[in-house]
């Protein structure tokens, strides 16, 4: 059931858009709608939710802070705690036992592979109920961060509690973070608003609603798990790290960064990945932006981040 509403619907969404582009193709401003809410949930995962939630790898004022959980919430891939805890315990056990979606874990044969990365891109949500009960307490208001910390050791959830004791006593980011379900609906609002302002009519805003809101959530999700999956298989190792991660120059580009996953696992802290002069990071390069127009502070960046070794192998499957 989860499956389905978080994989399967954004499916049912993306080929109502495949069927409209064949039937009638795309107007430029459905293409613009599509490609600025593209911009600015993927802005809201890689530079909100992974640099600045999950990494803490500069620092922000408040308002900018609260963009930036509204827009990775719109792109409805959980709430900006519940992606810090499954991402932190990624980072902590990345590519051995306790790590949530690893391709590579435990895959030997060339079918095994293949069963790998598909739970790596989508089919760990079916088997992972501690993330969403941890998600659903998160949610709820009775859940102090205070109980959520205290939680006994054999509660499976608190495997992801522990990975947040800074994010749970922030407590006004904590109850912007309780209305989630809010941000996921204005992702699929403001498209619709848009499409109906610009045509003045109710078929505008459906065509709005379909581009800037489904066909979009479905390319931002697989996009942003495609880190999970081929961020950790398809790529080059220029870093010895002891997983599995790998630097790939599309996947950088579509993810605003992230796709340096070699580098960003090497110097995870790091606000920049782009170590050689050739690889675009958008999100490092908005961060700096941001820095020099005095809204982001104590950038962390790496005093070397130089390749230590040309082309290390990756480790042998665990
Ligand atoms: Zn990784
Ligand atoms: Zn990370």
């Amino acid at each position: 059931m989860v499956l389905f509403v978080v994989q399967g619907l954004p499916l049912l969404g993306f080929c109502a858009g495949v069927w409209l582009f064949l039937r009638e193709g795309i107007r430029a401003w459905e293409l613009g709608l599509l490609v600025g809410m593209y911009l600015l949930t993927m802005t809201g995962i890689e530079v909100g939710f992974h640099r600045y939630f999950a990494h803490r790898t500069f620092e922000t004022t408040r308002p900018l802070r609260a963009l930036f959980l509204i827009l990775g919430s719109m792109a409805g891939q959980g709430s900006a705690l519940l992606w810090s805890a499954v991402h932190r315990t990624h980072h902590a056990h990345t590519d051995q036992p306790g790590d949530p979606h690893s391709p590579v874990l435990g895959r030997r044969g060339a079918w095994d592979k293949l069963r790998g990365f598909l739970w790596s891109q989508f089919l760990w949500y079916l088997d992972v109920p501690a993330i969403s009960r941890f998600g659903r307490l998160l949610d709820q208001h009775r859940a102090s961060p205070a109980a959520l910390l205290a939680m006994k050791e054999k509660e499976q959830t608190h495997r992801f509690a522990r990975t947040l004791p800074d994010l749970l006593r922030d407590e006004p980011l904590v109850r912007l973070n309780q209305h989630y379900g809010t941000w996921v609906l204005l992702g699929f609002a403001l498209p619709t608003l848009v499409g109906g302002l610009v045509t003045g009519s109710w078929a505008g805003a459906l065509r709005g609603f379909i581009w800037g809101g489904l066909v979009r959530y479905y390319l931002v999700q697989q996009i942003t798990f495609a880190i999970n999956s081929v961020g950790h298989t398809v790529g080059v190792r220029s870093t010895s790290t002891r997983d599995h991660s790998r630097n790939n120059g599309v996947m950088a580009v579509l993810t605003l960064g992230a796709g340096w996953h070699n580098n960003h696992h090497a110097f995870p802290g790091s606000a920049r990945v782009d170590f050689r002069w050739w690889q675009v990071d958008l999100g490092g390069l908005l961060i700096r932006l941001l820095a020099r127009l005095g809204l982001a502070w104590n950038l962390h960046v790496p005093s070397r981040p130089t390749p230590l070794a040309r082309t290390p192998r990756a480790p042998d499957s665990v």
